[in-house]
């Protein structure tokens, strides 16, 4: 496997974890209740953790959202992002109730009066800011700043689109100088873009004009299976380059789908790992047992397990015949190739036995534990 250089950035902590500089990649997610309902919010922050999401991020929408962060901040162990929007107030009111970052929009809360008072009480409370920019919300300002017009003369019908990514890096770079001229560096920066190609042109350009920490992702995906893939695919991207230090899968699914898909992206970049890794056939003509059941059963009861389990980094092959089957399974740390009924279980390139397809997902755990053990 390639290497991947990682671009050099400041470390910046987030509650009791830290990001960029030589610090894993870290997995975020958003809750999707409404941050007020207490119970049901900390409900879900409790599934992510259990699935090994690393920082999650609430929706402040009122005040009752700002003060419900206090109670939620007592009964969780991840680190709390409040995302701000429109009222800056509501980030004063998170920082009060112990939030561990904030994220800015700087589409909707632009003035400068407003970002000192921010800035003021997050140093204070020693908590970072993300400039979390976001395309569909760019602040005219910005877009006529790279166009090198003056607001008030703005063409009534200029064409946004072309340069997405300029207008994108201008509004976080105007932001950041705003930060930084409050004396203000513990900074993370995202450029969201729902096209992928603006969201990987403007990470790129970015990482050659500051060296805060990038929080990826891409906005507004669309359903959970092309979501996934079209975050797949501009996060692969960027982070084959070495750019990233967390990463956000947004899908529209439950929060769960957003970590494990996060997950998968980041093991098969050999950026961490999650636990085993399922290697698998498509099945064709030729399989002759229910591979698809298998390999489901296999993933559910995978993602149940956290540790130990969850941290070895085992390769598992579930093959459909003796075509690829052997093959595969001798290169994998397990593996089972399957003829009629049976399968042929392979541990380290050697067969050890035949196992009856009926209870080939409990064996395989089973060997797994085995070798998590030794
Ligand atoms: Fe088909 Fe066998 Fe290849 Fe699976 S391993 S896709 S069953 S030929």
């Amino acid at each position: 496997m390639a290497k991947i250089i990682r671009r050099k950035t400041k470390t910046i902590r987030i509650g009791n974890i830290f990001i960029g500089g030589n610090n894993p990649i870290a997995i975020q997610s958003m809750a999707k209740t409404k941050t007020s309902d207490i119970e049901k919010t900390i409900r879900q922050i409790k599934e992510l953790e259990n699935i090994g999401c690393e920082i999650v991020r609430l929706a402040v929408k009122d005040s009752h959202d700002a003060k419900a962060l206090r109670m939620i901040k007592r009964r969780v162990n991840v680190p709390i992002v409040a995302d701000i929007h429109f009222d800056w107030r509501l980030a004063i009111e998170a920082i009060d109730s112990g939030t561990d970052k904030i994220r800015l929009n700087p589409g909707n809360i632009y003035k400068k009066d407003q970002i000192r008072k921010i800035a003021k009480a997050a140093k204070l409370n020693r908590i970072p800011i993300r400039v979390g920019v976001n395309s569909g919300s760019l602040k005219i300002g910005d877009r006529c700043k790279v166009l090198g017009v003056r607001e008030n003369l703005r063409p009534k019908t200029y064409n946004l689109k072309p340069n997405t990514s300029d207008f994108m890096v201008q509004s976080a770079l105007n932001y950041i100088k705003i930060l930084e001229g409050f004396g203000f560096y513990d900074i993370v920066v995202s450029l969201k873009g729902s096209d992928i190609f603006d969201t990987i042109e403007a990470y790129r350009k970015m990482a050659k004009l500051c060296d805060y920490p990038f929080h990826l992702g891409v906005t507004a995906t669309g359903s959970p299976y092309s979501g996934a893939i079209k975050s797949g695919i501009a996060l692969s991207i960027l982070l084959l380059e070495g750019l990233g230090d967390t990463i956000r899968v947004s899908l529209t699914d439950k929060p769960k789908a957003e970590v494990r898909a996060a997950k998968s992206i980041l093991k098969t970049l050999g950026l961490g790992s999650f636990g085993p890794e399922i290697i698998s056939c498509p099945t064709c003509g030729r399989c002759e047992v229910d591979l698809v059941k298998i390999v489901k059963d296999l993933d559910k009861k995978l993602s149940a397990i956290r540790y130990p389990l969850s941290a070895m980094p085992l390769k598992v092959a579930i093959m459909g015949c003796v075509v690829n089957g052997p093959g595969e399974a001798k290169e994998a740390d397990l593996g089972v190739a399957f003829g009629k009924r049976d399968g042929l279980l392979f541990r380290k390139g050697k067969s050890i036995r035949k196992i009856p397809y009926y209870r080939c997902v409990d064996v395989l755990l089973d060997e797994m534990s085995k070798c998590v053990s030794l």
